[in-house]
């Protein structure tokens, strides 16, 4: 029996995700089915899901528009699990601190969004992961800060701004997993 995945695909980076969700699911033994979620009834197919980075106020207006927003809260509540990366964080954040952005509080954090600073747009780092056994190489792309984390549980830290949380089901980083071909990420969100 193939696990489905899916991948909210109403704009950002989704091919990565689900390379990284087969490869993460085959080294479980487990095949992988993936699906594009642009549109509602689909998430109730869905064991897990990933909610990539892109833009998160684009991102936030289309699922709310869509109807999709609304499945993803009770896909979680049904306890089922989600990998939130980079505007994945901030749209699944309790505040984003931008009113653009409606937030679904699946994750007890607050963020800032671009708040590595300029000369940060962009940088990689080897990262400590809770539950990973070496660092995990990780891409930061105008990623968002934490600044606080109430009933979550910090994964990594990076300059000692937490940059990987867990709340119950829901996984959340605020740099790119999918980008490196190293999925030991997506196995900690959704095979452990
Ligand atoms: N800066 C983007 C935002 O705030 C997130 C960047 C990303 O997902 N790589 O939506």
């Amino acid at each position: 029996m193939a696990i489905t995945a899916g991948v909210v695909a109403v704009q950002g980076d989704v091919s990565e995700h689900a390379e990284a969700v087969i490869e993460a699911a085959a080294s479980h033994g487990e095949a992988a089915e993936v699906i594009e979620i642009r549109e509602s009834g689909l998430v109730g197919e869905c064991d897990v899901l990933l909610m990539p980075g892109g833009e998160s106020t684009t991102i936030s207006r289309l699922i709310h528009r869509e109807g999709i927003a609304s499945e993803i809260r009770e896909h979680v509540a049904a306890g089922k699990p989600v990998l939130a990366t980079c505007a994945g964080l901030i749209v699944a954040a309790n505040d984003a601190g931008d009113d653009r952005i409606e937030t679904l509080d699946l994750l007890d954090i607050r963020v800032q969004r671009n708040a590595f600073g300029r000369q940060k747009d962009s940088f990689e780092a080897p990262l400590d992961v809770d539950g990973l056994d070496d660092p995990f190489h990780a891409v930061f792309i105008r990623a968002p800060v934490i600044s606080e984390v109430g009933d979550a549980e910090i994964l990594a830290t990076w300059e000692d701004r937490p940059v990987a949380v867990r709340d119950g089901p829901v996984v959340g980083t605020s740099f790119h997993p999918e980008l490196t071909g190293d999925h030991r990420i997506h196995d900690l969100a959704f095979f452990d």
